[in-house]
């Protein structure tokens, strides 16, 4: 198979394991910028100009579309959707999994648990907002925030009002949610290909953090999900229609709490803490679909 990653860099570790699995199996496998791409819309004739050619032999993508570049990198996937070619997930839900709120209202309906969260578009009386939540301390994210950036931990009312004028004054839009102290500054990720849990891991923030981002520190050691845990996971890529994705939970004392669904989950820190070959499990899902 033509098999094209979409990545805007050949030598980043997720990119390189795929194309190194894709070799491996046989397949011609490229890696394309989408930020090159020019897009051809005409009548039944959608195409994909890149550098000297034209992306007319592809049958297969892999979208590795960072949150910086989501407005052209899915244009560029749903171009591809529209010339028939597979893909490891859609434009539309990288779209929907980009945004916090709108995967939470779609999660909540799907019946999986989490943390209980507010969003409200300015209160002025933030003591009610953190009284839906149960009270301080409370978490406060930013609604399209990643790596644990715009993630928030307010411990009183008046440092929490302050946060939330801070992003507000920004004109950035914030959910106020409650704070699990049980989950003592870890969390889990399942890695999900093909609706199933490939691997999964515990991450643990340094010492004085509580958000266990690998980005802000954090160390990861392999960990088997329990039953809910692995429910939790296969419902979110579910509900998200992601079917490969990385799915964020944190332990509390009422069960698995769904934190975020990554639509482009980095493979480094789950392969080297798992030893599990996730790049191959994405190919191997793609030969199936494909055929
Ligand atoms: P990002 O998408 O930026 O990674 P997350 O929502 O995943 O943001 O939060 C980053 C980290 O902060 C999580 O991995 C977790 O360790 C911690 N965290 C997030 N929300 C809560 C919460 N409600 N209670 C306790 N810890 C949390």
């Amino acid at each position: 198979m033509n098999i094209v990653i979409l990545s805007r860099n050949e030598n980043l570790y997720s990119t390189s394991r795929l194309a190194e699995e894709g070799k491996k199996r046989g397949h011609i496998i490229e890696v394309i910028d989408p930020l090159k791409c020019d897009l051809i819309i005409e009548k039944e004739k959608p195409s994909i100009y890149y550098q000297d050619r034209y992306l007319d032999y592809v049958d297969a993508i892999i979208p590795r579309i960072g949150a910086s570049v989501t407005f052209f990198g899915c244009a560029v996937v749903r171009q591809f959707e529209m010339m028939n070619v597979f893909t490891t997930v859609t434009s539309d839900a990288i779209i929907r999994s980009r945004d916090k709120l709108r995967s939470f209202q779609r999660l909540s309906k799907a019946r999986i648990g989490m943390p209980k969260t507010v969003f409200t578009n300015y209160s002025r009386d933030v003591e009610e907002v953190i009284s839906h939540v149960g009270g301080t301390p409370v978490i406060i994210k930013l609604l399209e925030g990643t790596q644990g950036l715009g993630v928030v931990l307010a411990e009183t009312k008046n440092a929490a009002e302050s946060v939330l004028e801070a992003f507000n004054g920004l004109q950035a839009r914030a959910l106020v949610q409650e704070y699990i102290a049980e989950a003592k500054g870890a969390d889990l990720r399942a890695l999900v290909v093909d609706g199933h849990v490939v691997g999964a891991m515990k991450r643990q923030g340094k010492e004085g953090e509580f958000r266990s981002n690998l980005h802000r520190g954090g160390s990861a050691e392999i960990v088997k999900l329990n039953e809910a845990e692995l429910r939790v996971a296969m419902n979110a890529s579910r509900a998200l229609k992601l079917p490969v994705c990385g799915v964020d939970m944190l332990q509390s004392a009422r069960g698995p709490l769904l934190l975020e669904v990554n639509s482009t989950p980095g493979l480094e820190g789950i392969e080297s803490a798992t030893g599990r070959n996730i790049a191959k499990a994405i190919i191997t899902f793609i030969e199936r679909n494909r055929r």
